[in-house]
Order: structure tokens, then sequence, then C-alpha cells
């Protein structure tokens, strides 16, 4: 048999073991597991029993170049370079983000990996798992049905309806929900006003959720989330509604990270889901520190290409916990260095080595970054069954003049409990064992101004920033009520370097173009708005979902 079999395939053939052996494997003693079904389960904290000699596992974070639409294989790299330090004997735990349904129906796919590198159940992880995206989705919304009844019943807080930045979510890609008018109706059907829908990973619940450290800041971050301002232009929060404790209340049980396996019976994590072009794009800290106190070593993924994902997690997540990566893993695709070197989409499966060496600046600029933040990146190749040995060649000669430790990894194919991924895994595990002076690129006592600027020259290349009049306003806003001490969070295209998709390689002499920001005083970052990037994503003319049913067994079919 040549078919090549599917994700959902290979998935449904594997072997999976009881929830409760993988909890067993990982060391955590029963009573903290909380099955959910035969193979997922909630950890609960609050119950882990560690041993007290336990030091925190070392942090490997996964990142990627300027991505194809289809995704370079982060994940799947995430999952099979865990496998394969496993299999090299190291005590390992993956963690990784819960997918969103608005890229599944659509066209992106999952976030579960692929190949022979998944994790499992992959159609419950990536449908609807556990339920934590439903209790952060009904999070935002009691807030704003709160928010509006308050507004209703009289509104004490002076509420300006015209000046609401909280807005409500749905875990959906669904355009036409972008600009809405509510309240419709008259008198008795509340007060109109226009609102808008953002997709559920951009929720600044889901950002709060992935950042608390435990269950007491988690109130104190939903607390301090700014919903609008009043008349008098101060900013109301959810603290003034009062309404914290019911909406930490509504979270608790999904605040628990859950536990599922790959393959290859790796323990993982699956926990939280920010996108990372317009939100912090890593699962949650608890997750996060959670797997460092039962492995040695921790597999994580940060969202898109490492200007976005990787810079979030350096500024962003590892200020608030001591989750700073030993190693960094920048994952490179033939086909996506032969589109930054000019080939077309539907050319990239031809032999291309001119383009690879036109592409490879993008590569090269991604590389660099992660030494900005002190940790020497381990680059992998990761294996397409079009890509051919002189190309493989040429970029592991490339690699090797640029000083950069590179490694084929055919994680996807053969799986990183077979062979796939041994030699990627020896070199991560050297990096890992390596000294490594881990800095975080700006201070937080620069301006917000500057940390921008930081940003767009250091990371993305650009000669500078140009904020709209309406930014400009609010970086003013924001000064004055003190809110510029906190890290920005960047929403941009994950395509390019600049805030144009079109901009593909390694550009130069390019400005970007802040259009707004968005203080998140619960998350404790500031969103800067460039380009065109959407909070509310829409579907493709074929989106995913066509392909989709269920057999007469209940199985699902067409989940990629
Ligand atoms: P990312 O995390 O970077 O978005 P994923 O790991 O989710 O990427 O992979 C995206 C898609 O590409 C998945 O459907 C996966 O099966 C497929 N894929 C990843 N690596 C390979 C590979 N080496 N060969 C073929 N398909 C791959």
């Amino acid at each position: 048999e040549n078919k090549v079999l599917t994700d959902l395939e290979i998935a449904q053939k594997a072997a999976i073991l009881p929830i409760g052996e993988i909890a067993e494997r990982a060391g955590i003693n029963a009573d903290a597991v909380e099955p959910y079904g035969r193979y997922k389960a909630k950890i609960d904290p609050a119950r882990l029993r560690l041993p007290t000699d336990k030091t925190a596992g070392k942090v490997v974070l996964v990142s990627a170049m300027s991505p194809t639409p289809a995704g370079e294989g982060k994940s799947t790299t995430t999952v099979g370079l865990a496998d394969s330090l496993a299999r090299a004997g190291h005590k390992v735990m993956i963690a990784l983000r819960e997918p969103s349904l608005g890229p599944i129906l659509g066209m992106k796919g999952g976030a579960t990996g692929g190949g022979y590198s998944q994790v499992l159940p992959m159609d419950e992880i990536n449908l609807h798992f556990t339920g934590d995206f439903h209790a952060i989705t009904s999070a935002n919304n009691a807030l704003m049905a709160l928010v509006d009844n308050h507004i209703f019943q009289g509104n004490e807080l002076n509420i300006d309806p015209r000046r609401m930045t909280f807005k409500r979510v749905l875990d959906m890609n669904d355009r036409s929900l972008r600009e809405v008018i509510i309240g419709l109706g008259g008198p008795a059907q509340g007060v109109p006003r226009q609102d808008s829908f953002d997709i559920t990973a951009a929720s600044e619940i889901m950002a709060v959720f992935c950042l608390a450290t435990d269950v007491d800041d988690l109130r104190d971050r939903v607390g301090r989330i700014t919903v609008g301002y009043s008349h008098d232009r101060r900013p109301v929060t959810v603290a003034d509604l009062g309404v914290q404790g019911a909406l930490t209340m509504l979270l608790k049980d999904a605040l628990k990270p859950n536990l599922v396996q790959s393959i290859a019976g790796t323990p993982a994590i699956v926990h939280g889901g920010p996108f990372a072009n317009i939100a912090h794009g890593c699962n949650s800290l608890i997750a996060t520190r959670t797997a460092q106190q039962l492995a040695d070593i921790v597999v994580t993924e940060a969202g898109f290409g490492a200007d976005l994902g990787a810079e979030k997690y350096m500024d962003i997540k590892a200020r608030i916990a001591d989750v700073a990566p030993s190693a960094v893993v920048v994952v490179a695709t033939v086909r996506a260095l032969k589109m930054h070197g000019g080939v077309p989409k539907d050319q990239l499966k031809q032999p291309n080595v001119e383009a690879l060496a036109a592409g490879v600046g993008n590569l090269k600029r991604h590389v660099h970054n992660v030494e900005k933040f002190g940790i020497t990146p381990v680059v992998a190749i990761n294996k397409f069954a079009t890509d051919t040995p002189e190309e493989l060649e040429w970029l592991l000669a490339w690699c090797a003049r640029e000083g950069v430790q590179a490694a084929v990894a055919d994680v996807w194919g053969r799986g990183g409990g077979g062979d796939g991924g041994d030699e990627l895994a020896a070199k991560v595990a050297a990096a890992v064992a390596a000294p490594s002076d881990f800095r975080h690129l700006y201070p937080l006592n620069l301006s917000v101004e500057d940390k921008i600027r930081t940003i767009v020259q250091e990371i993305y290349g650009a000669d500078g920033v140009e904020f709209s009049v309406p930014a400009l306003k609010r970086l003013a806003d924001i000064e004055k009520n003190g809110w510029g001490g906190m890290p920005v969070c960047m929403a941009k295209t994950q395509y390019s370097f600049t805030d144009d998709a079109s901009q593909l390689g390694a550009p130069k002499g390019f400005t970007i173009h802040v259009r707004d920001l968005i203080p998140k005083t619960g998350a404790g970052f500031i969103v800067a708005l460039t380009g065109a990037v959407m909070t509310m994503p829409g579907l493709p003319k074929e989106p995913a979902a066509m392909r989709m049913d269920v057999d007469a067994h209940g199985n699902p079919v067409g989940l990629f």
C-alpha cells in the first residue's frame, strides 16, 4: 500500500494508552489526575506531590522561520523532538497550545502535529477537547453581558457605550460578526451600541488565562481588565463591576492543565491557545510550569515565526516566571525557503537550489534574532518527501558556513519515536546542556514607543515605526493612565517581517505602521496593531469543513 496516510488516519491507527498509564509515566500521583474520558485528563496542580529535590526542567522553545500558509511543522517538530529526546533517555514532557476551531474548519488545520509526530487523541484535542475554550468564551461573554446589563440598569459607572474596548468572542472564523449593532428593539431590549466580535484565541480572557500563575493571580488579572472608558474618559475595569470572582469561577476547572500523549507515548500537556499574530502565542504558564516540575526537559512551541511567537515568549511570558528557554529550535523547510526566494506557491515542490539561496535570508534573520536573546539556536530542517538531497545538502552546508547548528529531521515521516529526530535531539540536548545567557530584548522602563521601535528595528529589521494619529493619541492615554511599564504584544502578519504579507524574504528599508494600540491591563501587555491584521479571521472560499464528516461508527472523516 503506497497511499500516503492522512494525519487523521495515522492517529486513528496508532496505539493509545489509558491516560492513567501516561500520568504514571510522567510521575503524576493518581489523586492529582482527573480523567476526561479514557485518553485525556486534567492535572490538579494543587494535588501534585513531587520529590523535593527535583529542579525545574529546562525549556526548549520551538519556533520557526516565516511560514507558508500551510505551516512549517512547528507542532510536528515539537512532538517529534520530544519523542526523540525521550528515546535518547531524557525525561521529557511536551507543552502545546490547544487548537482553535476557526483554523480547523477554515484552512490551516489543527495544532496537534502531523504524520508520525502527533498528540492523541488528535480529533478530540482538535474539536472540543476538555471544554477550556468553551469556559474562556463563556467567561468573556458573561463579562460583556454583565457590562451591557450594567449600562441598561442605570449605568452607575457612567460607562460610555461608544468607548467600549472589550469585545464579545466566538471560537470561529466569522467575518460577518466583525462589526455588529446590539441592543436594538426598544427600551426593554437594552441600550443600542456598536459592538464587535473577536475570535476566542484573541480574547484577553485567553491571554490572562495563559499568563496567570495560579487561581489568585487569575482573579487579580481578570479584575484589572479594562472593559472601556467612562464619559469622563476614566478606564472602567472588571473590578469596578465586581465580577472578577464570578469569571474566575467559570474558569476554575479549565485552569487545570490537560494531559494527553504523543503517538510514541510521551506525556504532553495541551493547555491554553492564544494566537501568535494577534495575541502572545504560547500555551499556559501553568502548563509550562507543571511540565517543568515533572520533567527534565520541556519541549514547547511559540506560534508562527520567531519574530512573533518567540519574541513574545521571551519578552512577555518569560518575564512573569522563570520559563526562559535553555535552547531555541528554529524550524525551517525547503519549501518555505523557496517561497521566500520568489517561487510561486504552486511550484514549491519542484527542485530549485537557486531559489533556496535567494530565500535563505529569511532564516538567517530569524536565527540572528534568537541570538539577541542570548540563546544559540538550533535549526531543524523539517524534511518533506519532495525535498531533494541536493537541496538538503545545500541548506546544511549553508548552516555550517554560518556557524549554525542544524539537523535534518524526518519526524513527520519516521516519527521521533522512530529514528526521524535522533540527530536533532542530540544537537538540542547539547544546546540545553551548554550555558546560555538569557536576556529580554528591552527593559520595561523604556517608553511604549521605544519598546515598539526596538522590536521593529532589532527583530523585524525595519528602519522605524510610524504611528497613526489615533495610535499617537492612544500612546498619550497609556502614559497618562500609568500603563507605560507593560511589555508590548505586536499584532503583525506571520508571513513577512514587514506588516505587508506579500513582502517575503528578508526585506530592508521599510517602516512598520502601527494603526492602533490596545492596553490589555489584565494580561499586562499593550497590543500594537499593525497592517491589516484581523482579530476575527474569515473563512476561505472552500473551507476545510466541506471535506469533513463522521462515518457509520461515529469516527471523524476528513479532519486533515
Ligand atoms: P505549524 O505548527 O508550524 O503550524 P504543523 O506542525 O501544525 O505546523 O504542520 C502543519 C501541517 O503540515 C500538518 O498537517 C502536518 O501534517 C504537515 N506537515 C508538517 N511537517 C510535514 C512534513 N515534513 N511532511 C509533510 N507534511 C508535513
